[in-house]
């Protein structure tokens, strides 16, 4: 057989900056909680639990792959071989880790985004539960946007019958948006909201509200009128989950 390289070469795709060649401590962590000796073995090993934002108790600062330090998140990653469990960063899981079933480490990365994408969109249900449904009156876009991704991940999920019964209403709102006793009156909303918006009460969008809505709900009400205009109608602002594309 012909050796053409004696390493893996780097990957031509947009991470180019990172090398795929792992370091010396990134492959002794690895191997020594995987079954196989091998490191290219080895990072075929492991699946993908949950993710630890950096609010949770659960998150480490450090990388328990690379010892980097970690700001945002980590992500949780199991070996079932080894039962062992590892909190790492997301940078390591594309260059290092090639989840168990996909077939490249190319096709392990689109499985990864993918997740990632859907995170960031049930963080930002979780962040505007309050407003949409908790305490009305949302305004009708929030109110739509929220209908709106929660129908899709419910359609990722192929939950979408649960929106039928008040049992799996609660379900929903217990699971997708992590609300662990919502009121009676939380879960009409949300049926509402799902089914007949227009019995949603929503605020209309006027001036005078937008102002108030501001004021309540940004830090910077002292700051001049242009920074806070500019963070409110950044994309990043009015939709959390364009972060992580
Ligand atoms: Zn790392």
């Amino acid at each position: 057989m012909r050796q053409l390289h004696d390493k893996p070469v780097l990957e031509s795709n947009s991470q180019q900056e990172l090398t795929t060649i792992p370091g010396p401590l990134v492959i002794k962590n690895l191997i020594e909680n995987s079954r196989s000796d091998l490191f290219e073995e080895a990072k075929t090993e492991w699946e993908l639990v949950t993710y630890i934002p950096n609010d949770s108790e659960e998150f480490v600062e450090n990388c328990e792959l690379c010892n980097h330090r970690n700001y945002i998140a980590n992500w949780l990653i199991q070996n079932p071989n080894t039962n062992a469990l590892l909190k790492v960063g997301s940078d390591c899981i594309k260059r290092f880790i090639q989840f168990a079933g996909t077939s490249s480490q190319t096709d392990s990365n689109v499985f990864f985004e993918n997740r990632e994408k859907e995170i960031g969109k049930e963080l930002e249900l979780k962040v505007s539960y309050r407003e949409v449904i908790a305490t009305p009156l949302p305004t009708f876009r929030v109110a739509n946007r929220f209908k709106k991704i929660t129908l899709e991940l419910l359609e990722n999920r192929g939950q979408v019958h649960l929106l039928e019964s008040p049992e799996g209403r609660l379900e929903i709102i217990q699971t997708l948006f992590k609300q662990q006793n919502p009121s009676k009156k939380e879960q009409d909303h949300f049926q509402w909201l799902m089914s007949d918006p227009s019995s949603l009460p929503v605020q209309k969008e006027t001036k005078k509200f937008r102002q108030i809505h501001y004021k309540e709900g940004s830090t910077l009400t002292r700051r001049s009128k242009v920074t806070r205009s500019t963070l409110s109608s950044s994309k990043v602002y009015q939709d959390p989950s364009k972060k992580y594309d």
